[in-house]
């Protein structure tokens, strides 16, 4: 079997890499040629190129480039593939990408692997990134089920954990545990930083340490990757910052109130949900 992947960065270039340990052949397309030197060099494909037509024999190919890239490059590959390629993507948000790319290639299946650092392109992919990492399918009802079943083999050579669901779930689902904690971490440092009393605010900060480690993480990272979340999951990112707003809203009465029971149910409640999600 022959695998596409566009955009070798850190995605595209440790799928590459995952692929080649599995002897299966790699065709590379990338902008830059730089980056299709650097990919031969370190043998992380099979062949590269910068024109698109190298993918012609390819049987799945990947759609690595970052979000916005996506669709463009779709439209300008597809006239490149032959009718069997199966195209995926894998991009971290789905319900528009799949909507505009399925009714251009009935072959089609929106894709998200949710492994990652905080590097970027192709110095930055690595060996074994997808191990024991969730990996979502989200086909539609008119997606082919053989075509699901290729996806589903290669994810399983990947050594990932495979999951399917609707383009709309997984970006609900991912507005819960991904994107909201970002936004709840900004807002917490950002209201530490409008702390107006100076003695305060300095002695916070001198105290801060492993809690505010763990809660700021995800606020504190990198700011292109929240505007991102905000932009291409809108919606489901707006729905989860409504629930938690009324969640602070609730916590915030009970404590006014001095209903202490109440707050201790609901942190027994907390408690006991965690683990659930991790
Ligand atoms: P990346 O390291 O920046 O790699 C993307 C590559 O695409 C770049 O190396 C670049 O190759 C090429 N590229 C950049 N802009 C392009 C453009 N306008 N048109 C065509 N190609 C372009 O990014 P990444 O982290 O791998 O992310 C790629 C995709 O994976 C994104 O859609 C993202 O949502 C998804 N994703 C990321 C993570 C994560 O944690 N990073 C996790 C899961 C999914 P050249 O060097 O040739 O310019």
């Amino acid at each position: 079997m022959k695998i596409g992947i566009v955009g070798l960065g850190l995605i595209g270039g440790s799928l590459a890499i995952a692929f080649r340990e599995n002897d299966l052949e790699v065709l590379g397309v990338s902008r830059q040629s730089a980056t299709c030197e650097t990919a031969l060099t370190k043998g992380i494909v099979t062949e590269a190129s910068t024109d698109m037509s190298l993918l012609r024999d390819a049987d799945v190919v990947f759609l690595c480039t970052p979000i916005k890239a996506i669709l463009p490059t779709a439209q300008a590959i597809i006239s490149h593939l032959k009718p069997t390629a199966i195209l995926t993507d894998v991009a971290s948000v789905k319900g528009e990408i799949v909507q505009a790319i399925a009714p251009l290639w009935p072959n089609f299946i929106g894709g998200h692997p949710m492994a990652g650092t905080a590097e970027q392109g192709i110095d930055a992919a690595l060996p074994g990134l997808f191990i024991n990492a969730p990996y979502v399918l989200t086909p539609t009802p008119e997606t082919s089920p053989d075509a699901v079943k290729i996806l589903k083999d290669l994810i399983t050579l990947l050594q990932s954990r495979f999951y399917c669901c609707a383009p709309e779930i997984h970006d609900q689902a991912v507005a819960w545990i991904s994107h909201l904690p970002v936004y709840v971490s900004a807002s917490l440092i950002a209201a530490c930083g409008s702390e107006i009393n100076s003695e305060v605010l300095q002695m916070a900060k001198a105290l801060a340490s492993s809690g505010f480690r763990d809660t700021s993480r995800v606020g504190g990272g990198n700011p292109e990757l929240g505007l991102m979340m905000a932009q291409g999951n809108r919606q489901a990112l707006l729905k989860s910052l409504t629930d938690y707003r009324q969640q602070l809203d609730q916590a915030i009465e009970f404590i006014e109130t001095e209903n202490w029971e109440a707050i201790a149910q609901f942190l027994a409640a907390t408690q006991q949900q965690r683990p659930d999600f991790l």
